[in-house]
């Protein structure tokens, strides 16, 4: 039986799905308890009250017109063992752990199965786990391996997502795994019986269509059922408790050269038996707790001798055009933006979380800039990794817009684009990791030597890089060609 929690008109309550139909257990039997964790809390005796609702049930709502959540929406423990496939082990450059190795996701991450997985604030290095996890359905203490099957009520697919360098940098890596919105889960319960031998199951992990993950639920290392064994060694497992059983090998931070989520790229997992959950990465942190990092005292903030106060970030620039339809189309390419309003006069565009990044203003009859004229000379949008900016290069070039200037500064990687109006667009990436590193670059006389960098031939560099040169390499500034000076460096 797969058991869902679903929300409908507003309201959310628990059904069973059955082909591409869910019944409402709160219509189809009223007596049950209405939420997943109070239902599996009732044991055997609840589910045959489900099973035999489902059976008779006549109002059926299609799954397509409501929206599925997380099975079990605030589960009372959500832990996640780590380490627990053999190739994993290996593409993680460690040894097999000599225990289970288990660690907190904490219970706010849960997601639903079709939920946004947020890009964090502090860190681009983020990562997708596809695991089997096993939910428990009866109150339990020291339970030994052959009965732990007796309180598993069922099974579901989890992301176990991750936040790479804050994952690694504390033992316990709790801060890196419990993200808000890094444990999406789902699409529903399958029940044990329906499951059969748990230890048998395909698993296999795609993001944007390319497959990642492929492994079967038999080659974990402490199976499901010495987990149970061993956690309730330590502690009661309850109804609702969900465990996560490890990520076999294809992380995208085991990848040469890493290839971490950014916004848009779409994470599938799916498990035999079970379903599939599908997460989207967006460029939005929280969910939905109010964020105070900007909320102090007002007084305070009125109060003198506070300083010189700096504007938290650059919002947006507006481009006056006479070819309006035409600079519209552009910085949608250019950027990938979103549009996110047009009314032939001002439009509006997004990439990420600001209301809009960019607006072009329809003026008619405006004359053509004069070349180098006084005034803002570009205009750059930096890149996750180089990786995306070669992609895009690419893409861009397919549709006839191509850089004028490529060119490696030292601190960053850069391709200089003129739009319709002939107004400069840099789009770049940092060359390195942190601004700290940066700055120690541009202190060591490389800068002072030549500061405006070394051209490069875009295909050249793509190549390199569709070849598996590693990114320190590709990113390296490399010297002035010889008899030429920085200023031979410069197009305009
Ligand atoms: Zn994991």
């Amino acid at each position: 039986m797969k058991l869902a929690t679903f929300t409908h008109d507003g309201a959310t309550r628990i059904g069973v799905v059955t082909g591409d139909e869910i019944v409402d257990l709160a219509a189809a039997a009223p007596g049950l308890p209405p939420d997943m964790v109070a239902l599996l809390a009732g044991g055997a005796a609840a589910l045959e009250a489900a099973r035999k609702a489902e059976a008779r049930a006549t109002g059926r709502l299609k799954l397509a017109a409501v929206r599925l959540e997380a099975p079990i929406r605030r589960p009372s423990k959500f832990l996640a063992i780590g380490l627990n496939y053999a190739d994993h082990v290996r593409e993680s450059g460690l040894e097999a752990p000599a225990v289970p190795v288990f660690f907190n996701k904490q219970t706010t991450c849960v997601t639903g199965p079709h939920d946004p997985i947020h890009l964090p604030r502090v860190s681009p290095l983020l990562d997708y786990e596809g695991e089997l996890a096993f939910v428990i359905g009866r109150r339990c203490r020291h339970v030994s391996r052959e009965r732990a099957a007796e309180v598993i009520a069922g099974y579901l697919v989890v992301n176990d997502v991750s936040v790479r360098d804050w994952q690694l940098r504390t033992p316990t890596m709790t801060m890196g795994k419990s993200f808000d919105t890094h444990g999406p889960m789902g699409p529903w319960l399958v029940t044990a019986d329906e499951i059969g031998d748990p230890h048998a199951l395909e698993l296999r992990t795609w993001v944007n269509g390319e497959l990642r993950q492929h492994s079967n639920t038999r080659h974990l290392i402490y199976d499901c059922f010495a987990q149970v064994e061993h956690l309730s060694t330590a502690f009661t497992l309850e109804p609702g408790d969900v465990v996560t059983t490890g990520t076999p090998a294809g992380v995208g931070g085991a990848m040469s050269p890493p290839r971490f989520l950014g916004r848009g790229d779409v994470v599938r997992i799916e498990i035999e038996k079970i379903g599939s959950i599908e997460n989207r990465g967006a460029r939005r942190d929280g969910n939905g707790g109010p964020d105070m990092s900007r909320d102090e005292d007002r007084n305070a903030k009125l109060a003198a001798g506070r300083g010189r106060l700096a504007p938290i970030k650059l919002a947006h620039v507006v481009r006056r055009t006479s070819r309006f339809d035409e600079m519209l189309a552009w910085y949608q390419s250019v950027l990938g933006a979103d549009v996110v309003h047009s009314d032939g006069m001002l439009a509006f565009l997004t990439y990420d979380d600001e209301h809009h990044r960019i607006a072009i203003a329809r003026i008619p009859g405006l004359p053509d800039q004069p070349p180098l004229a006084a005034g803002t000379d570009h205009v750059a949008f930096t890149h996750a990794d180089l990786g995306d900016l070669l992609h895009t290069y690419a893409r861009l070039k397919s549709e006839g817009i191509e850089p004028y200037w490529c060119i490696n500064h030292g601190p960053t990687t850069s391709m200089y684009y003129k739009d319709p109006d002939g107004s400069r667009v840099e789009l770049q990436v940092d060359n390195f990791p942190t601004a700290e590193e940066t700055n120690r670059w541009i202190r060591s006389g490389d800068f002072a030597a030549n500061p405006i960098g070394v051209v490069f031939d875009p295909e050249d560099l793509l190549a390199r890089y569709r070849a598996g040169e590693p990114i320190e390499e590709l990113r390296e500034r490399p010297p002035l060609p010889t008899g030429t000076t920085p200023f031979d460096m410069l197009r305009f």
